[in-house]
């Protein structure tokens, strides 16, 4: 095992955390998970050799994702997350009193198993009353639900490997139609405006032909490809403030859909 990790999917850069201590490594059913304590990102997670999320910063991700949808919406009762096996999203969603029931569903049993082991600020959204856990395939899932969930967010990894169906157009349309009337969604694979306009472009166009409103919007995060991951979301204004929120605030909301010239550009 190499001293660093590298994260490998970008052609022509990389960058690399310093490993303190590998903690866990395997093969699951579906992908190569490996958990490591950093020297100076805390405890990290890693799928197919990408970094899903790392202590020192996940908060920022986590709290974007879950709350552009969840402040977007008058009153989420009933929520679903697709992915999110290591308990971060939850653990956002269930800051919202109104939630009535919280479902996760996450293909990976060993990456919901290994974040209660190893990442438990994350995975203490497990632990609420309101969360009911499923594993299983989102897209297979998300076609049971017709008319169900006021907020669905899709925290899937990239799409090569167990996700390639999170992002496809026939997802947006399962998504839309397991919506309530008012349901409001954001999708994580919007990846980096810096390194994948042509896909964003694409799941855009796509989210734009199912939903009256498709917006990117983004978030600063070290740890993920030149520091910045994308969200599709069909917003609406904040309805309220912070919710013991590290990153997340009104002025964040609002300014996260502010793209710069080159990126308003190719998405208009
Ligand atoms: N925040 C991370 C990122 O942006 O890279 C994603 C973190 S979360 C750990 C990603 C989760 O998506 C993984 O636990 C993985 O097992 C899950 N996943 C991948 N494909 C899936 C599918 N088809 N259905 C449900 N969950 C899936």
């Amino acid at each position: 095992m190499s001293s660093e990790i590298t994260h490998a999917t970008i052609k022509g850069q990389a960058m690399t955390l310093k490993v303190d201590k590998v903690l866990h490594h395997e093969k699951s059913q579906y992908q190569d998970v490996l958990i490591f304590k950093s020297t100076d990102y805390g405890t990290v997670l890693v799928l197919d050799n990408v970094i899903q999320c790392t202590e020192r910063d996940e908060f920022s991700y986590q709290e974007m994702i879950t709350h552009l949808a969840m402040n977007s919406h008058p009153e989420p009762k009933k929520v679903l997350v697709i992915g999110g096996g290591d308990g971060g999203v939850l653990r956002e969603v269930v800051k919202h009193e109104c939630v009535e029931e919280a479902i996760l569903c996450d293909i990976d049993e060993a990456v919901i198993r290994l974040s209660k082991e190893y990442l438990p600020g994350m995975s203490e959204g497990f632990n609420h009353p309101k969360v009911k856990v499923h594993v299983g395939d989102g897209f297979k899932f998300l076609d049971e639900y017709k008319n169900a969930f006021d907020v669905i967010i899709t925290d899937s990894s990239d799409p090569d490997g167990p996700a390639e169906s999170l992002f496809q157009k026939s997802y947006f349309q399962l998504l839309h139609d397991a919506l309530r009337p008012g349901g409001v969604i954001t999708t994580q694979g919007s990846e980096n405006q810096w390194l994948h306009l042509p896909l964003i472009t694409k799941l855009k166009k796509d989210c734009g032909e199912v939903f009256p409103v498709a917006e990117y919007a983004y978030t600063t995060i070290p740890t993920y490809p030149s520091g910045q991951i994308g969200f599709m979301c069909g917003p609406g204004p904040p309805q309220d403030e912070e919710r013991l929120c590290r990153y997340y605030n009104a002025e964040i909301h609002k300014a996260s859909f502010i793209l710069p010239t080159f990126a308003k550009k190719a998405l208009q």
